[in-house]
């Protein structure tokens, strides 16, 4: 397929669903081949089947992200199938465990800590340990970082995911920073809520008081933040380095 993205090749986590799954149709629409990597095997194929559809090309990776294994399979699986690696969304994330900390169980509360740590944070640093040298090795690319508003501004009861999103800002600024002069643009995107799969299940009142919070009067689509993601891995990005990104409808100006 032609397009910006033509001989480039990307690899997307959380590929199957909400946010990532955007990114990855609208990659391939711009004619990147991509990798598509999700927790269950049907998420992941059935984007790959939407690619495949519309005459682009990806394949589906299937893991758990918080594995440094899966990190490194999933590298070297989508350079051995497409020959290099030139752009990644690290964006597979979950919710975590809410109330005061002083509350916690020593138990489920704590487990529940250390996974959304393991899979919002930790999962980014293995993934850019095995995503840097192959992208060095295909002379160069773009890592956008999935963070979250919660990544510049904190909220009460949520610590796991507020600590988490800000790691990811810090982690994303010093790889940034680390491989500026290498040909390595590496950045952090920071999303509202938005009206994904994450979200479902809330209760009415809770959306409307989300909704309630931001400025421009409802959640954001998926598809708005995908834009941002394109443009930061496409070229046209060319200065835009170890920078934080708000796609937030105001939420954060407030
Ligand atoms: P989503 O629709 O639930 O998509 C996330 C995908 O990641 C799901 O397919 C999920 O699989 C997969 N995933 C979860 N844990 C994984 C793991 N350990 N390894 C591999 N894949 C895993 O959620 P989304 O709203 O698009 O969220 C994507 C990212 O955006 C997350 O990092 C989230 O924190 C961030 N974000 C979301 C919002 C929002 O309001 N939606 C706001 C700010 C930031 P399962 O469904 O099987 O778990």
């Amino acid at each position: 397929m032609r397009g910006e993205f033509e001989s480039r090749v990307a690899l997307v986590t959380g590929g199957g669903s909400g946010i990532g799954r955007c990114v990855a149709l609208q990659l391939a629409a711009s004619g990147a081949s991509v990798a598509v990597l999700d927790l269950k095997q049907e998420t992941a194929h059935s984007v790959v089947d939407e690619v495949g559809a519309t005459g682009g090309t990806a394949i589906a990776i299937t893991g758990d992200v918080s594995d440094p294994a899966v990190s490194r399979d999933a590298v070297d699986r989508t350079v051995s199938a497409f020959g290099g690696l030139h752009c990644v969304f690290n964006n597979a994330g979950i919710g975590g465990p809410q109330g005061p900390i002083g509350d916690y169980d020593d138990g489920d509360d704590f487990r529940a800590y250390h996974d959304v740590i393991g899979v919002n944070l930790n999962s980014i640093f293995y993934g850019l340990r095995y995503q840097i040298p192959a992208m060095l090795a295909s002379g160069g690319g773009s890592i956008v970082n999935n963070s979250s508003i919660l990544g510049l501004v904190g909220e009460g009861h949520v610590s796991a995911y507020t600590a988490a999103k800000h790691g990811v800002a810090g982690l994303s600024k010093s790889a940034g920073l680390s491989y500026a002069s290498q040909g390595i643009r590496i950045n952090s995107v920071h999303p509202g809520y938005i009206d994904t799969p994450l979200l479902e299940g809330l209760p009415k009142e809770h959306y409307d008081a989300l909704v309630a919070q931001h400025p421009i009067g409802r959640l954001g689509k998926p598809e708005e933040v995908a834009e941002l993601v394109v443009f930061l891995l496409s070229s046209r990005a060319s200065f835009v380095t170890g920078a934080q990104f708000a796609v937030d409808g105001g939420y954060t100006a407030a």
